[in-house]
């Protein structure tokens, strides 16, 4: 920690340097290259060297559109995402930063899932030091959420707790620290992405590029010139400059991203205007290889004003990391089966405003093999999910694999399963999205499949699909009308009576009051003739009974629950 600060100082010190000495900055970079001579066109451009080095500090404030990849109705569908506004601050002295961003979802199925998600946090960068803040009404002016326990009183709203409720609703905490959670450090690689994150701007970069970037690589690329840039602190970017104007166009890296492997991460600039005597994007648009991931607009750039002070408290740079250990499962029987088991991560305490990340899996036992329903986790759970089916049932290998639907939050273990030679087995839509997932390289940060390459085994769903020997029959289902995924199965094993479901249908908690959505599931068993006894739904908690069920589809289709989710979506439009 000690050395963090030092370094910040360093960096601190070298910009002071950088402004009053002018040409001192050129140090670290052969001067007269074809690569400076370019970076130093593109600092003219920007309203001169000495103007982009003197900048102190800068705040970006605006709104637009994020996608989401989780929540796609098929995999070709166009991302929804959210509607976000946002504020970003940047201490350029001292290498700091916060990032406020408000989402509203605009997917149908998550409308109410939250509160203006997001809203309450800010992500911070102290030179390499990652923490959240909470945020407070300085964020946004329009913004003010006065009420600081946010979803809990949601509950007295619409009744949870009272005994007409189903028991596996009410199986949340009662105690939890009241207020905002304080500072928390984060650790991990979250602090080199937050500091590449900072680099996406025309000034960050170029800054960072004057004050002893190495540049190499100029190159011409339609009407844009290029440049690789290493900073000082070992970070890889290209530049692209437009060719008239040398204003920045776009800066891109390459990144290992744990479900799409290798992959083009860039940011471009559009409709730069003169602020404080500089050229600033307000418009800033960003794409993972061929994903549209955001669309910002700039309202307001602000140069120089003043922003406080951003530095880590010392709570958070004082603060340790826990050792990292392998995910710790919980692995329940279903009620009333035997050889069928719901296995999640174990979350220890969650606040009731928190969404407990329960995503699980179903493991399901025929004669000679096992049977696993979604993969939510990447190759550490999968390696923890097959290291406890074979303390279940240490004869039988898991050998089959069934995706309910294209999200990459409930199949983050494809690969890793495909690389333990399990078969997928997915509705046709998913088939070609999957198999690309599968085929993509991983060479930047290689996983299980990479390093053992198998070759892929997939079978296709059409309407219904059946697994079936002497121990037990299990038909997957295309579930038709899902308000989630149009490439959603479910499956249902008869001899237990047993519906097993990932977002096709969620038991309404208090942190996740959002029903995606029991009227459809209920039509889906009915056109089907299931008999359920017992649900397992994969994303949220419990196994309700068929009768529970019943209630919350009655529940789901009153007129208070319609006002409910009206109420919600009022509550997020106005924290939003
Ligand atoms: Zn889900």
């Amino acid at each position: 920690m000690t050395q963090m600060r030092t370094s910040t100082l360093l960096v601190a010190a070298a910009v002071t340097i950088a402004v009053i000495g002018g040409a001192c900055v050129l140090r670290g970079r052969a001067q007269g290259t074809p690569e400076s001579q370019l970076l130093d066109e593109v600092a003219v451009a920007l309203g001169g060297k000495a103007r982009v080095l003197g900048v102190r500090t800068l705040v970006v404030e605006g709104g637009g559109r994020q996608g989401d990849l989780n929540a796609l109705m098929t995999a070709e569908s166009p991302l929804v995402g959210w509607e976000v506004r946002f504020k970003r601050t940047y201490d350029l002295a001292n290498g700091r930063m916060r990032v406020w961003q408000s989402n509203r979802s605009l997917f149908p199925a998550r409308f109410d899932l939250q509160p203006a998600g997001g809203a309450r946090l800010v992500n911070a960068l102290d030179g390499d030091i990652a923490f959240t803040l909470p945020a407070d009404g300085s964020m946004i002016a329009a913004w003010a959420d006065s009420n600081a326990d946010g979803l809990t009183s949601i509950g007295s709203t619409w009744g949870i707790g009272t005994p007409e409720r189903p028991a596996s609703m009410e199986a949340w905490p009662t105690k939890y620290p009241s207020g905002p959670q304080p500072p928390q450090r984060i650790f991990g690689p979250v602090a080199v992405t937050r500091r590449l994150d900072m680099l996406q701007h025309p000034l960050t970069l170029v800054r960072a590029a004057l004050n002893g970037g190495k540049l190499s690589g100029r190159r011409t690329e339609a009407n844009r010139e290029l440049i690789d840039i290493v900073t000082p602190k070992g970070d890889k970017l290209t530049l692209a400059v437009d060719k008239t104007t040398k204003l920045p166009e776009s800066v891109s890296r390459i990144d290992g991203n744990a479900y799409w492997g290798d992959v083009v991460l860039k940011t471009s600039f559009a409709s730069y205007e003169d602020v404080s005597g500089l050229k600033l994007p307000r418009r800033l648009l960003t794409t993972m290889d061929r994903f549209f991931q955001t669309d910002f607009y700039v309202t307001w750039n602000t140069v120089d004003s003043e922003v406080g002070d951003l530095a880590a408290p010392a709570s958070v740079v004082n603060a340790t990391q826990n050792p990292p250990r392998p995910p710790a499962l919980v692995a329940e029987q279903v009620p009333g089966t035997t050889g069928m088991w719901k296995i999640w991560v174990d979350q220890g305490e969650v606040r009731p405003d928190q969404r407990p990340d329960t995503n699980a899996t179903c493991l399901m036992e025929l004669s000679d093999h096992m049977v696993l329903f979604d993969v939510p986790g990447p190759d550490a759970f999968v390696q923890a999910v097959i290291a406890k089916a074979k303390e279940l049932r240490p004869n039988k290998p898991i050998t089959q694999l069934v995706l309910s639907h294209f999200d990459p939050g409930h199949t983050a273990g494809l690969r890793a399963g495909v690389a333990a030679g399990m078969e997928l087995i997915t509705y046709r839509a998913n088939v070609a999205a999957f198999t690309d997932v599968v085929g993509r390289k991983h060479t930047i940060n290689p996983d299980m499949l990479s390093k053992n390459p198998q070759p892929l085994k997939i079978t296709s769903v059409d309407d219904s699909y059946v697994i079936k020997d002497s121990m037990r029959e299990l038909q997957l289902y295309h579930k038709i009308g899902d308000g989630e995924s149009a490439t959603m199965i479910v499956a249902y094993s008869p001899r237990d009576r047993v519906l097993v479901n990932t977002d096709a249908w969620n038991v309404i908690t208090q942190q996740t009051p959002n029903d995606s959505d029991s009227p459809s599931m209920y039509d889906n068993i009915v056109k089907r003739h299931l008999d359920v006894a017992r649900h397992v739904p994969l994303h949220s908690l419990g196994m309700p009974t068929q009768a529970e069920f019943m209630k919350q589809l009655a529940y789901t289709r009153s007129m208070e629950y319609q006002f409910f989710r009206l109420a919600q979506r009022l509550r997020v439009d106005s924290q939003f």
